[in-house]
């Protein structure tokens, strides 16, 4: 019989095993070398005491002579091949999981994605990273794996109730992950490791007999005696099945126009907007570990910073330790950031989004617009940045302290953006709305976090991705888009999801409902 124990311990006896087995034995009455194995099954920092920087461990240990059990998931993916077929439109988290929940309920998925796969996906990326171009369909947001697959992986969520987000980490770990996501309090999986698990998933699910079709972009449902049967795609291909699961993420803004054409019901949504700011990791380190001595033995320092401001929240958002500042945007005439970061978080930089709560009645004059005021809003700013950067990505950006003192940066620091980064007043192109909260907003971050508003750190415009403008409804009861019976409005795209693991979520329990 194993044994479950619970201690607090110091992050350099957390780091050191030999040292972690003496406390463990003496917790559990043993000798250290009664022990044959010891696992860690959960662990978690608190930093939040000046001086005391401990780490909380659960921990299960076999002795010698125990019989030792191998962790065994309780999946069950077998052939679909003759099964009934569900069309997915888009490859993301939500598309995929929705995947695999079909497969273990009997349908056979067919997974439509316009972007390419991942391994080829990797390769337009490293060309929009060097300033080479952008392709529209193969980006940081389009293609297989969805807008996170080269991102930090974080998989911490918030949204608890909605369903099992055990099974959610243990699928990726089966295929691929690190043990770590098994453990950690907010785990992560790293944008190196990523494209490996997204690669091993899709093995899996073609396996079982489900398809992908990469380079089909969905433009039009097809509606059969009133129900969607299908959907037709740019090269002029039909993809037909029982129900068609729509998870095509938000920036898909073609999707939602074509909505919007169609007179298919669409809602506006309240949504973020803002900019990432970066700052040296050592300088986070030093703020959020209190310089503590043990700091070396504890992983690059996260922060969580919110705030109201002239009644809109104002908040960190995505934060990535040890990470790069990337080109998110998928049109070349707009810019936009976003942040990823290794497994090892191991970069000289911490950078987060920091955006403002933005509602309809914000959007000034693309309130016109009506149910796409958002969208026009964020493609607007979306253009400023990009007028205010220069081609090729390189974004426009201002050190911290100069946004909040209203002038002009004359240089700026090292920035892990790669396509590269140029001086410009945020002031003089964001919506006031926004900017005056941001400047007000990292005061108040400043008193939280002493030390945030360094000379060192930087804005970088625009983070405009956190949170779609547009809601794509669907019934509470039958999870269907209220005037298009078979079909299953699912993820971020339709706003019932934000995040990695809540957009998997939800993939399952629209795959569940279906
Ligand atoms: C750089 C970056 C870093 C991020 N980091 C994190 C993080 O660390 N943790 C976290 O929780 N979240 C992170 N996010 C957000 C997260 O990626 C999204 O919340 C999540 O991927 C949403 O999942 P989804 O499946 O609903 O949509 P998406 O992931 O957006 O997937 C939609 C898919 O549909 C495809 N598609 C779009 N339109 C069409 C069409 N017309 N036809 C066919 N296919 C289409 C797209 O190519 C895409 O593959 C990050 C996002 C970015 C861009």
């Amino acid at each position: 019989m194993s044994k479950q124990i619970q201690i607090t311990v110091s992050p350099r006896e957390a780091a050191i095993a030999e040292a972690l087995e003496k406390i463990v034995a003496a917790k559990a009455g043993c000798r250290p070398g009664d022990i044959a194995k010891l696992d860690i099954l959960r662990r978690s920092i608190d930093a939040r005491k000046r001086g005391q920087v401990k780490v909380f461990l659960t921990v299960e240990i076999f002795l010698h002579g125990e019989e030792m059990i191998k962790p065994s998931y309780d999946f069950r993916f077998e052939n679909v091949r003759s099964c009934p077929e569900v069309v997915i439109a888009g490859a993301g988290p939500a598309g995929l999981f929705a995947a695999f929940r079909l497969i273990e309920r009997g349908f056979r998925p067919v997974l439509i994605e316009r972007g390419k796969d991942v391994g080829d996906r990797k390769r337009d990326i490293a060309l929009l990273c060097r300033g080479e171009g952008l392709n529209p369909e193969s980006n940081y947001c389009f293609g297989e794996g969805g807008a996170g697959a080269f991102s930090d992986g974080k998989l911490f969520t918030r949204s608890r109730k909605r369903g099992d987000i055990k099974r959610v980490l243990q699928l990726f770990h089966l295929h691929g992950a690190s043990d770590d996501i098994l453990i950690d309090a907010h785990p992560h999986i790293g944008t190196d490791v990523l494209p490996t698990v997204i690669r091993n998933m899709r093995q899996t699910i073609v396996q079982c007999g489900g398809e992908f079709h990469f380079g089909q972009k969905l433009t039009d449902l097809i509606i059969c005696d009133g129900k969607v049967s299908g959907i037709a795609t740019a090269t002029g291909d039909r993809f037909k099945g029982r129900a068609v699961v729509l998870a095509t993420g938000h920036s898909a803004a073609d999707v939602y126009e074509m909505f919007h054409r169609n007179g298919y019901l669409l809602e506006p949504k309240a949504f973020a907007m803002g900019v990432r700011v970066e700052h040296p990791q050592e300088l986070i380190n030093s703020i959020q570990y209190y310089r503590s001595p043990e700091a070396a033995y504890l992983p690059a320092a996260a922060y969580a910073l919110a705030s109201q401001i002239e009644g809109r929240g104002v908040y960190s958002f995505c934060m990535c330790p040890g990470g790069y500042i990337v080109p998110a945007s998928t049109s070349a005439g707009g810019q936009v950031v976003n942040g990823m970061s290794t497994a090892r978080r191991h970069t000289a930089f911490a950078n987060s989004g920091i955006v403002v709560e933005t509602r309809v009645e914000d959007t000034g004059e693309f309130a016109q617009y009506g149910v796409l005021a958002g969208l026009r809003f964020r493609q607007h700013i979306e253009m400023l940045a990009a007028q205010n950067g220069r081609p090729d990505q390189v974004a426009p950006a201002q050190r911290t302290i100069d946004f909040v003192k209203g002038r002009i940066s004359a240089n700026l620091p090292a920035c892990s953006y790669l396509p590269g980064v140029v001086s410009s007043s945020l002031h003089s192109w964001l919506p006031a709305q926004i900017s005056r909260r941001l400047q007000e907003a990292f005061k108040v971050f400043d008193r939280k976090m002493q030390g945030f508003l360094s000379s060192e750190s930087a804005i970088v415009g625009v983070e405009s991705r956190s949170s779609t403008p547009v809601r794509i409804p669907r019934d509470i009861a039958t999870m269907q888009h209220p005037q298009l019976p078979g079909l299953y409005p699912c993820g971020e795209g339709s706003g019932y999801a934000g995040g990695i693991t809540s957009s998997a979520i939800d993939g399952v329990n629209v795959a569940e409902k279906l």
